[in-house]
């Protein structure tokens, strides 16, 4: 049997010639799966009960169900335990009417390793397939009308570049649940592989790049990741990037208590988003059990930051008490919490 939550129109409609289902069919299947967000294909009422029976011999529509889902005030954080096992997390963030937005897992574990987050702790596991990348956000779209989409959750979507754009496509197309491309945002700790490939994507999704210090040395000892590239050569992709797509690009940087939060870090920090069309966002260190890092001064950064001219915000905490605030996520029943930016 296969899923077809994860299959895009194009496999849709060659499924429907297989299987000798009228082509023009295929779009009211897409819809069903992608926007009605139906988990069973008896659901399929607009198809001959022939043509459902037939479908059904072959296919059948995934979904994830949490195993724990905790709630605090503006967040729900769900722990989704997937086929295999394995477990990733996913939050809801509902902190304003306009804006409803779900952060995104795209990896077990992580292969980047960031001495500062939980997942990179937990080592790489494997990639998230197409459907449980969309069953994430069909969850909560069944109960939410979702406006915003983050991939920050657990992994790095560049390295699950293929997985992570195709269900991008499925969740931004019309007969699916529409979610416009410059409200979905791609964080990478900066793989360039990813970064060339997504200036060629023609929506205008928004690109975030997770920097952690302006230092080359401090950076590379905190994210342990011997394939990163260097900040340099991260720039000069990113500027080919702006070039290639006029788009600003958001540098995140999660601020480190007596690491990365000195005048000289800020000084060299604006100097890097200087080079670029950016907007620096500082994300405060939300601390956890066993943690040896602690909050930075985030005021002093972004007062020195905001003086020299440079466009900063400080990105809003929500969830702490359930450990869903940004980057506490440690993919375990009993979340302790851990960062991850
Ligand atoms: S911060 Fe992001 S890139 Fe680094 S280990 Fe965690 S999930 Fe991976």
């Amino acid at each position: 049997m296969e899923d077809l939550l994860g299959k895009d129109l194009n496999e849709i409609q060659a499924i429907c010639q297989e299987l000798g289902v009228a082509k023009f069919k295929a779009k009211e299947i897409f819809r069903a799966v992608n926007q009605k967000l139906i988990t069973n294909l008896s659901e399929l009422t607009t198809l001959k009960l022939e043509e459902r029976n037939k479908l059904a011999e072959s296919f059948f529509i995934s979904t994830l169900q949490p195993a724990n889902r905790e709630k605090s005030a503006e967040t729900i954080k769900a722990l989704f335990c997937l086929a295999d096992g394995k477990l990733i997390e996913t939050v809801f963030m509902d902190a304003r009417e306009e804006r409803k937005t779900l952060c995104l897992s795209s990896q077990v574990g992580c292969l980047i390793g960031c001495a500062f987050c939980a997942t990179g702790q937990l080592g790489f596991k494997r990639n998230l397939t197409v459907a449980e990348i969309l069953g994430q956000v069909y969850y909560f779209a069944r109960e939410h009308k979702i406006s915003n989409l983050v991939f920050m959750g657990m992994g790095e979507p560049f390295l699950n570049y293929d997985n992570v754009l195709k269900a991008i496509d499925i969740l931004n197309i019309e007969i699916g649940l529409n979610i416009a491309a410059r409200k979905i945002v791609v964080s990478t700790i900066g793989i360039i592989s990813g970064i060339e490939k997504f200036a060629q994507a023609s929506k205008q999704l928004r690109l975030a790049w997770s920097l952690v210090s302006p230092f080359e040395q401090t950076r590379q000892q905190l994210i342990g990741y011997a394939g990163l590239p260097t900040i340099q050569e991260t720039v000069a992709a990113l500027a080919k990037y702006q070039s290639l797509t006029k788009r600003r690009i958001t540098i995140e940087y999660v601020v480190l208590d007596g690491i990365n939060d000195s005048i000289p870090d800020a000084v060299e920090l604006g100097n890097i988003a200087k080079q670029l069309d950016s907007h620096i966002n500082l994300i405060p260190y939300n601390s956890s059990p066993g943690q040896k890092f602690t909050r930075g001064k985030v005021q002093n950064m972004l007062a020195y930051l905001k003086n020299n001219g440079l466009n900063t915000t400080v990105r809003q905490s929500l969830g702490q008490e359930i450990s869903a605030a940004c980057g506490q996520l440690a993919g375990l029943p009993n979340d302790s919490g851990n960062q991850r930016t």
